[in-house]
């Protein structure tokens, strides 16, 4: 049989787009296989993200923000968001939600199988697992089997530990997130904590660095501990969830379609939605998703072209991603200035690639002009 869509890698990007064509009345009949090597049972990690309006996933968000705050040795601030609203999806219930909403569709198929190739012909891309091949009018491809080769030269890794904390006497603010914590240790490039409680007796800690390297397990636990300790100055508390990422802030080129392969759309992480300078990426999968529908909606081709503002915010990002590559300047003092002088709201539409020239303006003027000339100009070539 070959399918209208295969949908390889069942994580945010692939269920994402599932989930937008089978919410969409034109697309919703077509014929999809999904196929994923896990069966995504397990919270095995919590999305935050910001956006204006109420979102596909409205009732599956675990939490909310409208107030944050970014901290540092020399700034302390507050923010009322006015346009954007923080919000917090966890992996487990994003899955049950889509994966629940595909069982009725006779139309969709899941396999769970580990995906060895995936290659294009003229009309059909072709998936390869060990045991099977599946054909189908377009694959939209998650996995990481033509990501291109990285290196310490191109590419900072974020990396966290977040443990779910509970503890018995209700001490947290949960209407407050803290964004950043930069007052800790700056170990091998910029290192901060997410704050973000969802109860008062409950919160996210995450501790989170963009370097080269990962560091050994010990010593996320160890700064977890000193943090709760010292800075939220808790000493009893129980562990109710961990999680560790590694997501990949590169200047690397993660392409969104493969070379001879016009059947084979990358999306998610190996599609390059992964903002190359923060690393979040669930907002701009949700953005990328639209666009896709959109043009399969339209009987077009879903490989949409990036358009000249994204390809200056792309710019933007590298520029950024090369200025603490080359280590002109810390994160800790990039983030600080643009927080001291800017308000959050234009930071998030900046990081989010929704501002405007003005606002652009704005957070260029506020940080020293050198670097960042340099590392845009070579960022250019
Ligand atoms: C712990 C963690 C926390 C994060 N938090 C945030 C956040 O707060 N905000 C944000 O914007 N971003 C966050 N990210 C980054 C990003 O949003 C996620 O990594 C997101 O899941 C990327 O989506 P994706 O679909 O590209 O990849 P994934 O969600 O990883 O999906 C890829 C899928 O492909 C499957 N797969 C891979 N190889 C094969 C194969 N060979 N055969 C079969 N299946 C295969 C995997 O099992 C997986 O299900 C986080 C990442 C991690 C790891």
């Amino acid at each position: 049989m070959k399918y209208d869509y295969i949908i390889a890698g069942a994580g945010c990007a692939g269920l994402s787009l599932l989930h937008a064509i089978l919410i969409d009345e034109k697309l919703q009949n077509k014929t999809i296989l999904v196929v994923d090597k896990d069966q995504k049972k397990s919270n095995d990690r919590t999305w935050c993200f910001w956006e204006k309006e109420a979102g596909d996933f409205e009732q599956i968000l675990y939490h909310q923000w409208k107030k944050l705050q970014f901290l540092s040795s020399d700034i302390e601030k507050e923010f009322d968001l006015e346009k954007y609203t923080y919000k917090m999806i966890r992996g487990i219930d994003f899955y049950n939600h889509i994966f629940k909403i595909a069982s009725q569709f006779k139309n969709v198929s899941f396999v769970n199988e580990e995906i060895t190739h995936i290659s294009s012909t003229k009309n059909t891309g072709k998936l390869t697992t060990k045991n099977n091949e599946y054909e189908a009018n377009f694959i939209f491809n998650s996995t990481n089997l033509f990501n291109p080769k990285t290196t310490t030269e191109d590419t900072l890794l974020q990396h966290f530990k977040g443990w779910n904390i509970k503890v018995e006497k209700p001490i947290f603010n949960d209407k407050l997130a803290t964004l950043m914590d930069f007052r800790i240790q700056q170990k091998q490039g910029a290192t901060f904590m997410y704050v973000l409680p969802t109860s008062p007796t409950e919160a996210l800690i995450e501790y989170t660095l963009f370097s080269k390297e990962i560091l050994d397990q010990n010593e996320y636990i160890s700064e977890l501990k000193k943090y709760i300790n010292t800075y939220l100055r808790i000493d009893s508390y129980e562990i109710v969830h961990e999680e560790f990422g590694v997501i990949p802030m590169s200047l690397a080129n993660f392409k969104r379609s493969t070379e001879h392969a016009k059947n084979v759309i990358n999306i998610g992480t190996a599609g390059g939605f992964t903002k190359a300078s923060s690393g979040y990426t669930f907002q701009f999968i949700q953005k990328n998703t639209q666009a896709i529908v959109t043009n399969l909606k339209a009987d077009k081709n879903p490989l949409e072209t990036i358009k000249f503002r994204e390809r200056v915010f792309e710019w933007y990002d590298r520029t950024l991603l090369e200025v603490l590559l080359s280590e002109k300047l810390e994160g800790k003092e990039i983030f600080s200035t643009m927080f001291k002088k800017v308000p959050a709201d234009i930071i998030l539409a900046f990081l989010g690639n929704e501002s405007t020239i003005l606002e652009e303006l704005k957070i260029m003027t506020c940080l020293p002009l050198m670097p960042f000339l340099s590392s845009g100009i070579k960022q250019l070539t």
